[in-house]
């Protein structure tokens, strides 16, 4: 079986909070059930490789979205293509931010997005800070916390991946939370919210495998771990 092709975009500069675990829980999720798995790290100035799966990205201060912002620009055809035809992108913060038409810093810089989803963040004063939980149609309850100053507003190109009953969210008012279309999935919540999340993880994973045609079942895998930790995190105060 070709081994499942993970993108780690900007592994240095996009890697706040804990994100980069996200590609770790994943290739170890594969791993532990003798499933091949590549990681394929795209910084700056890096081609992508082909016949990509799963792509990551993960949260950043505004200082390093200015950094990548040309790079990640010009991928946008790249992104869009690969978002049409069903790749599977999970997309932290900051990175959910630049998929989006545009992010504007709280200082007023513009920092264009790729556009691959319909989403708009404008940055404030006020930071959203705080541990999270995100019940989502797709995978349940997700566990995570949220540290953005951006507001993102969603347009009607996509819906939200759920709703945050104890969190800011997407904007700290209509109570959603991250967003989707198709196979991309664009949330605020770090941790890294895949290993609070396991029902979460094998959802992408089953995802990257039926956009191949493979009827791969995944073999269940103990989680007790994972989900004590989610427990203990949505226990404690925000
Ligand atoms: N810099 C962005 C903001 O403040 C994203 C922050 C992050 O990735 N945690 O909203």
């Amino acid at each position: 079986m070709r081994a499942l092709t993970l993108v780690h975009l900007y592994p240095r500069e996009m890697n706040i909070y804990g994100d980069t675990g996200n590609v770790l829980v994943l290739r170890k999720r594969l791993q532990w059930r003798g499933l091949p798995v590549e990681v394929a790290p795209v910084s700056v100035g890096d081609p992508l490789p082909a016949d990509v799966d799963i792509v990551l990205g993960g949260g950043g201060q505004d200082a390093a979205q200015g950094e990548i912002g040309e790079d990640f620009h010009a991928r946008a055809a790249d992104l869009q293509a690969m978002a049409d035809d069903g790749v599977v992108v999970l997309a932290i913060c900051g990175t959910y931010q630049m998929l989006g038409h545009e992010f504007v810093t709280q200082e007023g810089r513009h920092i264009s997005g790729a556009g691959v989803l319909d989403v708009v963040t404008h940055g404030q004063a006020e930071r959203l800070i705080g541990n999270n939980v995100v019940d989502t149609p797709a995978a349940g309850r997700l566990v995570g916390y949220e540290n953005h100053s951006g507001l993102t507003t969603l347009g009607p190109g996509v819906t939200p991946l759920g709703r945050t009953p104890t969190g800011r969210g997407n904007n700290g008012t209509d109570g959603t939370e991250g967003a989707v279309r198709d196979n991309v999935f664009g949330t605020y919540l770090h941790g890294p919210v895949l290993a609070k999340s396991p029902r979460f993880a094998d959802h992408l994973l089953e995802l990257a495998y039926a956009r191949r045609g493979q009827q791969v079942e995944l073999e269940p895998l103990d989680d007790a771990l994972p989900e004590q930790a989610a427990a203990v995190a949505v226990g404690r105060p925000r």
